[in-house]
């Protein structure tokens, strides 16, 4: 499937780090380097109170934001949580949903991903979701399962126009945060199999639309494989964001050949 007609995606997701400050000395820094280059997207995806730093930096420029997470209600008694429309009201365009930190730690499931999916989409958010083994599934050779699960679970309300609007990020949670990137092989496997989900869901022509991500200790020195690979259509980066010169260093290296 021809890989040349979407555009390179390239989202830092922060997690709990940077306050507004350092938020938006880092989001300067990354648009200084990105400049008005239009064969990248890059999304910056800080903690919620670090936002309205990042999006006064970067109003009116070619780079977004996004929100970590975001509740399915549109508002109510939900004590520490935030919706998609204040997120979007606040400036992001986009919105993690369902990252292995949050399944792991913060009992996210299937369902809740499936809601939060229809609330940012309720929103007129793009909802980045992310899907991926562990290292038991991988060893147990239950990876395609997993993802398939996960993927159409999220997706299984979806109409034609939000499955275009979505960005998908497959995130082996054995590669994330530990220095164990997957090969271009297996990155590429899962890649190609999410598209093909895609394809039987809804059509060929969104699957050949809908960016997938890869995502785990993605580095400037090892984005280029991954980049190379058909179905690899850019990296959602934890740690290696945090510093612009690593950011912007996967951004160049990523660059289609
Ligand atoms: C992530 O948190 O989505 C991630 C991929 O982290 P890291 O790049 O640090 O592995």
């Amino acid at each position: 499937m021809a890989s040349n007609k979407r555009k390179p995606l390239f989202a830092g997701n922060w997690k709990m780090n940077h306050v507004p400050r350092e938020a938006a000395a880092v989001a300067g820094a990354v648009l200084a380097g990105i400049g008005d280059r239009d064969d990248v997207q890059a999304v910056l995806a800080p903690t919620f109170v670090s936002i309205p730093a990042v999006v006064e930096v970067l109003r009116g420029s070619p780079v977004s934001v996004a929100g970590q997470n975001c509740h399915w209600e549109s508002s109510g008694a939900f004590t520490g949580e935030v919706t998609a429309e204040m997120l979007k009201a606040a400036g992001c365009s986009h919105v993690i949903l369902g990252h292995s930190e949050r399944r792991q730690f913060f009992g996210e499931t299937d369902e809740t991903v499936k809601w939060r999916f229809a609330a940012a989409h309720r929103a007129g958010l793009s909802p980045i979701v992310c899907v991926g083994e562990t290292l038991a599934e991988r060893e147990a050779r239950r990876t395609l399962d997993v993802i398939e699960r996960q993927l159409l679970f999220a997706l299984s309300a979806a109409n034609r126009e939000q499955a275009l609007r979505t960005v998908i990020a497959y995130e082996p949670v054995w590669a994330i945060g530990t220095g164990k990137v997957a090969t271009p092989g297996q990155a590429q496997e899962a890649h190609a199999f999410l598209r093909k989900l895609l394809a039987n869901r809804f059509d060929e022509a969104v699957a050949a639309q809908v960016r997938i991500l890869y995502g785990g200790s993605v580095k400037p020195d090892n984005i280029a494989e991954l980049m190379a690979q058909p179905d690899i259509d850019g990296a959602l980066i934890g740690g290696a964001s945090l510093k612009p010169e690593s950011f912007l260093g996967i951004v160049q290296n990523g660059r289609r050949a």
